[in-house]
Parts: C-alpha cells; sequence; structure tokens
C-alpha cells in the first residue's frame, strides 16, 4: 500500500466502494442530440426568492424546449439553515409557476415529497458515502489532505471557509490563514494521521491545489461570454468533520453523476468557478456548460438600480402571491427580463401561452433581474384584460379566501353581479386594463359592492342644489330596460334641458355661456353610482348593479345632500 493508500484507508474505513462503483449505478443519459439536462438546486431555507424563480424558469425552459431533463435537487448539507417544511413549500410555489421538475425531489399526489427518477438520492443529505467515496479516492490519488483539529480550532476554519464559499471571493482575511493551513498540513503522514485520529481528533478534507494562484485562466459563462479568472491555489475543503461535503465539492460530484449538462446559478459562484473547474479536472469528470445569472435588482425612486435586499417588497414570492398577481403574468414579467425580444414576440403572437417562445441563451442580457413593479403590472393589466369575466371571478375570489375573507364573502354573496360587473368593457379589440393585480382589482371594483361602498371622491366643488336638479330629473326617466343609445340621449336631454352643454367644442370655445357640460352630469350620476369620478361605463355600470342597487344608491345620495 502507499502512504497516500493508507491515508485513504485510515481516513475513510466505512468507504468499500469505488468510484467505478458509484459510476455504474449512474449511466449516461440517453436523450435526444442537443438536450439539455438542468437542476434547481435550492437550499431549503423558507424563503423562495424570486432570483431562484428567475433562475429555475431558465432551466425549466432550457430542459423542455431542448427535449431534454429539469430536475430538482435538494441541497440541504447545512443543516442549521433548514427549515422544515420549506422543500414542500418551494415545489409547491415552483408549481404555482408552471415550473416542474421532471425528476429529482418532487411533491407527490397529496403534497408529500417523493424522489423521482434514477439519479437520485435527489437530497444531499442522503448522499453522505457517495461523497466520501469519491473523497476517499482524491486522498488516494494524492490530490487532497486531512487537517485536524479541536472541536475549536474546527469552528473557527469554517466560519473563514464559509465565508469564501459562498461569497465574493474574500481572499484578503482568508489567503493568510490559509496559506499556512495548507503548508502545516500537506505534507502529514499517515502516522500523523493515525496518532490524531486515536487522540479523538476530527479532520476536515482539503483539496491539495496544484494551481498558481499568480495565474490567470479563461472560463466560459454562456451568458457573460469569455472571462480571465485567477487559477485556485486555495487549499479548499471538500469534506466538513461530519463527513459532510462543502456546496464545491458536492457540486462536483451530483451535477457530473446527475448528468447535468448546464448549471445555471447565482454570479456570486463566479468567482468559485476556478475552484469547480479544479474539482472536475481531478476527479476526471467533464464540466458542465455555466450559466451565471446577475443578482437582482430593484429601481430605486431616482431611477438609479440597487441591489435588492430580502426585505424588499417583490423579493420573496410570497409577495407576489400577496398582491395577487397571476403567475403568468410574473412568468410573462421574467421573460422579458430574459430575452429583450421577448415583447415583440407577445405582440406578433397575442394568444399563444408563454412556452410557445423560443428562449434563447444568446438573447439572453446579463443584467439580470430587475423587480420592477410598474412594469410587471402593465404585463400584467395585459394579461388580465384577455380572461374571461368568470375566470376574472374565480381568480379574484381565489385570492381573497386566502387573503381577504370578508371581500370573498362579499363577491360570494352575488357572483351574478360580480360577473356582470367584470364583463364591462372586456372582449373585443381594446378590452379594459384596468387591474394589474387581484388586490388592485379588489379596489377597482369594491365600490360596487353594497358592503364596501362609500362616496370616496365627493362632489365638493359644485352646489348641491345642482346636483340635486340632475338626479332628480335622472330618477324620473330612469327604465332599467334602456339600452345605452336611449339611456346617452336622456342623460344629453336632462343635460341640455338644464343649461349644460352637449358639444364639447362648443363648450370648450365658450364655457361661460353654459352651466356646464354633459360631462358634469356625468360625475353628478358616476359619483352617486359609484363614489368615484372614474369608472366603466357609467350605462353598463347600472346593468351590473341592477335596478334596485341604482335606486338605492341614487336615492341615498340625493337624501345626503
Ligand atoms: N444551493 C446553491 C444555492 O442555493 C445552489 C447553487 C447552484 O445552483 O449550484 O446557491
Amino acid at each position: 500500500m502507499t502512504q497516500n493508500e493508507q491515508m485513504a484507508e485510515l481516513l475513510f474505513p466505512q468507504i468499500h466502494e469505488l468510484p467505478s462503483d458509484v459510476e455504474a449505478r449512474y449511466p449516461a443519459r440517453t436523450l435526444p442530440e442537443g438536450a439539455k439536462v438542468t437542476r434547481f438546486a435550492p437550499s431549503p431555507t423558507g424563503f423562495v426568492h424570486i432570483g431562484g424563480v428567475y433562475q429555475a424558469l431558465i432551466d425549466e425552459r432550457l430542459a423542455h424546449q431542448s427535449g431534454g431533463v429539469f430536475y430538482l435537487r435538494i441541497e440541504d448539507t447545512d443543516a442549521r439553515r433548514e427549515v422544515s417544511g420549506a422543500a414542500e413549500a418551494l415545489l409547491r410555489t415552483l408549481d404555482v409557476y408552471g415550473i416542474r421538475p421532471d425528476e429529482g425531489v418532487t411533491l407527490d399526489a397529496d403534497g408529500n415529497l417523493a424522489d423521482r427518477g434514477k439519479y437520485g438520492p435527489y437530497r444531499q443529505s442522503e448522499r453522505a458515502e457517495i461523497y466520501q467515496t469519491f473523497a476517499k479516492q482524491l486522498v488516494r490519488e494524492g490530490k487532497a489532505y486531512p487537517v485536524f483539529s479541536s472541536p475549536e480550532e474546527l469552528e473557527q476554519a469554517l466560519a473563514a471557509d464559509k465565508k469564501n464559499e459562498n461569497k465574493t471571493k474574500d481572499w484578503a482575511s482568508t489567503a493568510e490563514e490559509t496559506r499556512r493551513t495548507m503548508l502545516e498540513n500537506r505534507t502529514i503522514t499517515p502516522e500523523q494521521a493515525k496518532q490524531a485520529l486515536d487522540a479523538g481528533k476530527s479532520f476536515v478534507l482539503r483539496i491539495l491545489s496544484d494551481g498558481d494562484g499568480e495565474k490567470k485562466q479563461k472560463v466560459t459563462d454562456l451568458i457573460k461570454g469569455d472571462l480571465e479568472l485567477p487559477v485556485n491555489d486555495e487549499d479548499f475543503i471538500l469534506l466538513k468533520s461530519d463527513g459532510i461535503p462543502t456546496y464545491h465539492f458536492a457540486h462536483a460530484v451530483d451535477d457530473h453523476l446527475m448528468g447535468t449538462t448546464h448549471v445555471v446559478r447565482g454570479e456570486e459562484w463566479l468567482p468559485s468557478l476556478p475552484k469547480h473547474l479544479q474539482l472536475f479536472r481531478y476527479l476526471g469528470f467533464r464540466p458542465p456548460k455555466y450559466l451565471h445569472t446577475a443578482q437582482v435588482l430593484r429601481r430605486e425612486e431616482n431611477g438609479a438600480k440597487k441591489k435588492l435586499s430580502k426585505r424588499d417588497l417583490g423579493a420573496g414570492m410570497a409577495d407576489y402571491a400577496a398582491l395577487g398577481y397571476p403567475s403568468e403574468s410574473v412568468c410573462e414579467y421574467l421573460l422579458t427580463l430574459l430575452n429583450s425580444n421577448y415583447e415583440e414576440w407577445r405582440s406578433a403572437n397575442p394568444d399563444a401561452p408563454y412556452t410557445d417562445f423560443p428562449f434563447s441563451i444568446k438573447k439572453m442580457s446579463g443584467s439580470g433581474c430587475l423587480v420592477d413593479f410598474d412594469k410587471l403590472n402593465d404585463i400584467s393589466c395585459g394579461v388580465i384584460a384577455k380572461m374571461t369575466a368568470e375566470e376574472v371571478y374565480e381568480r379574484l375570489l381565489a385570492w381573497a379566501d386566502a387573503y381577504d375573507a370578508p371581500f370573498a364573502e362579499a363577491l360570494r354573496a352575488d357572483p351574478s353581479r360580480a360577473v356582470a360587473l367584470f364583463a364591462i368593457g372586456r372582449g373585443g379589440k381594446k378590452p379594459r386594463k384596468d387591474f394589474g393585480c387581484w388586490k388592485q382589482a379588489k379596489e377597482f371594483v369594491k365600490c360596487f359592492f353594497p358592503a364596501y361602498f362609500t362616496i370616496e371622491e365627493p362632489l365638493t366643488e359644485y352646489d348641491p342644489s345642482d346636483v340635486k336638479e340632475v338626479l332628480e330629473r335622472f330618477l324620473a326617466v330612469y327604465d332599467p330596460a334602456d339600452d345605452a343609445d336611449v339611456w346617452f340621449e336622456k342623460v344629453k336631454q336632462i343635460a341640455s334641458s338644464l343649461g349644460y352643454c352637449t358639444d364639447r367644442k362648443a363648450y370648450k370655445a365658450d364655457p361661460g355661456a353654459y352651466r356646464g357640460s354633459v360631462a358634469d352630469v356625468s360625475a353628478f350620476l358616476r359619483v352617486a353610482l359609484t363614489g368615484r369620478r372614474n369608472s366603466p361605463d357609467l350605462h353598463a355600470v347600472m346593468r351590473a348593479l341592477g335596478q334596485e342597487e341604482t335606486l338605492r344608491r341614487l336615492n341615498g345620495f340625493l337624501a345626503q345632500l
């Protein structure tokens, strides 16, 4: 036995398999030419970030557009950060957005977690032996070595490494420490290791880097293009003292065994890419292609873009659900961020599902995901405008059931009136675009529900007796059976007989000659009926309210004058 082999046996006596045994259980996938295998690999921390959904949508589109496989892996190697139920909640959220993994950790029909597919287990916490099998091989080949420590030393080393692993590289603070560790421990002999083990010490496993940190290497990112990054010369940790891998090691082993062809992940991992490429080389694996997505930004009041913090509105997917943005609006919005030609495609294909859009990596913008509610709202108004009144009712009700019980009750009290209201201005070439989310929909329609009706915009600038005169005249001729033309004729007649101008141009030319215009007359009716200065077509509103409620509102308003 060589020294390295002795070391491998000492460190991993429980591992009896060889990498080739593991490989045999993960045969190459048989997929059509060009098919992409992607994965979404979240840590189950309980917070579903918009940046995650953005990445997952890229994964899903790339795989499904190419006849490939999209799978979900749970990266739960940090038990301290784990939140119970988080994986289920995450999968439910993805499902809402139509992002459904073919394989990996999925939800079964009862909503429970279930591993699906032949490349599992798909939870990293269940893969310890697999990582250790490859770790043992690296030790056998002299490419990794143990660093023993007492529990306190260990805590410190881990904290330093954590800092280095996830964030942009913090060389200044950790380089010194790492270099010292490297020099002191690289030459450890099996005898020394045995002594440490006998003394009850634990070890972390570090890679023995062959890189020259003074040099740069070319790497290719499919979004960012060709880049030059410093070669990795750091003996970073592969296995922590509990035998659980760091992100770096798990990434290399899992994405290799599971056959990932394209890794989509946040750009905070880009500085670690040389580490990963080194690992793939050490392990004899072919690296996947990488797409590093830019961090999520938000726009400040002054127009500048700033990093979105976890506490900002729109960082968590729960915000979109609470505001009531239809999932397809959010997906369309994300697609406009992903491919600059999406909007053009959408106007040429107004009725096609967004999944028909030919998403392309080449057209991806490197500037990443911007949370911009104005834009989202704009898109969403268009999405909702295409829904039928019944669909609007159903979906608004589902939202209200989850977030606004009293409003749900109001909607349920009179479904046909609600549907009639949503039907106003719907259909046709230029449908109304009054609301982009269900919360706005509530604001828009609540005045039509008796429980919510108040005079929000009173007619303070008018003389009450003028208003009274108009409303009384209207009540005298009101006939719920009137069609729109007859109704409008009646309003015009009332207007002109009371000295209000019914010709916009004439009024503009000489406003002093009239008591006001027909717009004032409409405003009186509108405020009496809706409490507001703006509303959909008044005749349609009266129809939807019905005779009884129309009369109740007009008389109620008159009584207050
Ligand atoms: N668990 C990693 C993260 O949440 C995944 C990164 C990756 O996709 O490789 O950042």
